[in-house]
């Protein structure tokens, strides 16, 4: 994409001193969008710390096999592990090429934000599933060529890391198309320099379904005006477009989030409202900041 004006300020901090451009989406995940001189060199090593924490987490596998563009692709194995089910149950491993191999990416899927609606979070953020896409070589072909039954795989994932990267993606894509807003009316910009964890009050999954496109990835940024007389700006995520992957929906821009979050309330839509009129909600539960999976995936054509 190109022809977009330089934004001349660091989006995070302000400084107008050092600046670099910014990939709004991640490179490794095929962004394409870039913001020219929106970030200075002290917030790009923060925001770099998430992108690895991620792409080289539990994407990389799936970037590997998926071959996704990388500014060191010379540097990618060229073979991936496999742990494959016999028949009779145990298991075996064998190695394969990048391009005879599938991957399996786990995305994990989190409760609504609280300001959403979701329950009250007030440090990490809630998982409640995780969602699977497949990459790669046609899996039911795979089995049947090594003579397997399913599959064995184990993931961590650095559930925050994620979150954080959402966070990112979702504020740069709000600047592109709105320009700066006052930085103290971010929820999310304490998250995305990690100065703070309440990260599921803003972040969370999306009951949202976007409208279809080719794109690889769609952000669409919306704008709610409530009772109280404020703007409110949420970007709605929905990453790798056509797959059945739930969409994120992020809080981007809540001037007076700071007395919301005091007092845990959240944004809910009454079931009898007139437009653009929102009551206040309070619950609580616990959050979690890590998810674990180990999996045994077996997979039987129908
Ligand atoms: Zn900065």
């Amino acid at each position: 994409m190109q022809g977009i004006k330089p934004l001349n300020e660091c989006m995070y901090c302000g400084t107008i001193e050092d600046l670099t451009d910014e990939h709004i989406i991640p490179l490794a995940l095929w962004g394409d969008i870039i913001l020219p001189k929106s970030s200075c060199k002290s917030c790009a090593e923060i925001t770099s710390k998430i992108e690895r924490k991620v792409l080289k987490g539990f994407m990389q596998d799936t970037r590997n096999v998926a071959n996704a563009p990388s500014r060191r692709k010379n540097k990618r194995p060229k073979s991936v592990e496999r742990t494959l089910l016999n028949q009779d149950g145990t298991s075996f491993q064998k190695t394969f090429s990048l391009n005879e191999s599938y991957s399996i990416l786990t995305v994990p899927e989190f409760s609504k934000a609280t300001i959403f609606g979701g329950a009250t979070i007030v440090q990490g953020i809630n998982v409640i599933g995780h969602q699977q896409l497949a990459f790669g070589v046609n899996m039911f072909e795979f089995l049947e060529d090594n003579n397997a039954q399913g599959i064995q795989e184990s993931t961590s994932i650095d559930v925050i890391s994620f979150a954080r990267l959402l966070a990112k993606i979702a504020y740069g894509m709000a600047v592109l198309h709105n320009g700066i807003f006052p930085r103290e009316e971010s929820p999310i910009l304490p998250i995305i320099l990690n100065e703070s964890d309440d990260v599921g009050f803003w972040i969370g999954s999306s009951d949202s379904l976007l409208s279809e496109s080719k794109a690889k990835h769609l952000v669409l940024t919306k704008h709610q005006k409530y009772s109280f007389s404020y703007v409110h700006t949420k970007s709605i995520i929905q990453l790798f477009n056509g797959s059945e992957l739930e969409a994120f929906e992020v809080a981007v821009r809540v001037p007076n989030w700071k007395s919301i979050y005091e007092n845990n309330f959240s944004l809910t839509n009454t079931n009898n409202r007139k437009e653009n009129e929102f009551y206040f909600q309070s619950t609580h539960t616990e959050s979690h900041s890590k998810l674990q999976t180990d999996g045994k995936i077996t997979i039987k054509p129908s």
